[in-house]
């Protein structure tokens, strides 16, 4: 048995991770300050002797004697993410010093969850690990685009410098059930807006794209990545390759709710990438060919029945 740390496991994601790492047999701390995620969200693991949960905010540090650490505290919607801009990047730096420091003083493996993001407004279509980004470092993004490229930094430094043992993996667009009702990003806003008969906002003329992931198959390559050969640090891409346009994504998400929800444009937000795409293969090379295995639409029936049952309860 491993006692793993789980740094914002109260969220969207790290709810699922650490449901998974418990079934597997672990012992799991999971940490968070709650500012985007919730109780509700982990209430069905507290029962289990095996998992504690933690109220802590991570750019404080937090010392304990564990095997492994998954740092994703952070709020990752663009929504929240810039609300508290100072805030947000301190969260990805002084959290992934903190982390760092736990992990070398307690001998840990540890994983950062990281982002396409690093690759901001891509220049570079489809995206491989290889490629270096174009980010804006002054805008209304960089607190997070630059928070997780700094943290990637830091990352790498902890282990050449230290020789802690890291792991990296850049994370695409990821949806899912446990997103909260308000967080803002693309797929819960048109579930939402369209369960409740409300019009679908499309930022701008919606051709911009992104390739969405649903939730399982993110677990399963974050957990993939953690147990991978030991000279393997990443970065590595963990994402969908199946690219979209908001279009046809609310075109979709109206189709498989019987929606009557209108479709309005609203401006595009400052800086919002055109297009996205992951290239995977590193993944598949080293993660025992992993590849995404739940498509869009299998996708979003569980993740629309997830917020039929929230919103009508
Ligand atoms: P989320 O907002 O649902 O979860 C983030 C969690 O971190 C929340 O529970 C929040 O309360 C917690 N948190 C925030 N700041 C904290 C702090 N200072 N101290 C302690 N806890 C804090 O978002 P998510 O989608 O579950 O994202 C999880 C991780 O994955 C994030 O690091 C995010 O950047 C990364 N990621 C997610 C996606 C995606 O599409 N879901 C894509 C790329 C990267
Ligand atoms: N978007 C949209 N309507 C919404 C929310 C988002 O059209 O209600 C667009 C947004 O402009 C972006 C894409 O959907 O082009 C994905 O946005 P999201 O906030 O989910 O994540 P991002 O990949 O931009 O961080």
């Amino acid at each position: 048995m491993k006692r793993i740390l789980v740094t914002g496991g109260a969220g969207f994601v790290g709810s699922h991770l650490c449901e998974r790492l418990l079934n597997e047999g672990n012992e799991v701390i999971c940490l968070d300050n709650y500012f985007t995620g919730s109780k509700r969200n982990i209430e069905h693991l507290m029962d289990s002797h095996y998992f504690e949960l933690v109220r802590h905010d991570v750019t404080n540090p937090y010392m304990v004697e564990v095997d492994e650490i998954y740092n994703l505290a952070c709020p990752a919607s663009p929504v929240h993410y810039q609300y508290n801009p100072i805030k947000t990047i301190k969260t990805s730096v002084m959290g992934a010093i903190n982390m760092l420091g736990l992990a070398k003083r307690v001998g840990a493996k540890i994983l950062q969850a990281s982002t396409s993001e690093v690759y901001g407004d891509p220049a570079v279509h489809p995206q491989p690990e290889t490629y270096w980004g174009n980010v804006n470092p002054i805008g209304l993004r960089s607190c997070y685009d630059e928070g997780k490229r700094c943290a990637e930094t830091l990352f790498m430094d902890y282990h050449i410098q230290n020789d802690v043992k890291i792991k990296i993996i850049r994370i695409f667009n990821t949806y899912g059930p446990n997103m909260n009702p308000n967080d803002g990003r693309v797929v819960s806003n048109f579930i939402v807006q369209a369960l409740k008969g409300e019009d679908i906002t499309i930022f701008g003329d919606g051709k911009q794209t992104r390739s969405f992931q649903y939730v399982d198959d993110l677990i399963e390559g974050t957990v993939r990545m953690m147990n991978s050969r030991e000279g393997f640090v990443g970065p590595v891409n963990i994402g969908n390759p199946h690219e979209f346009t908001m279009l046809e994504l609310a075109n979709k998400v109206i189709g498989l709710t019987n929606s009557k929800s209108k479709l309005i444009h609203l401006p595009l937000p400052q800086d919002d990438p055109l297009q996205r795409q992951p290239i995977i293969e590193l993944a598949k090379k080293e993660l025992n060919n992993w590849s995404p295995k739940v498509e869009l639409e299998e996708g979003l029936t569980k993740t629309i029945s997830y917020f039929d049952t929230l919103l009508t309860n």
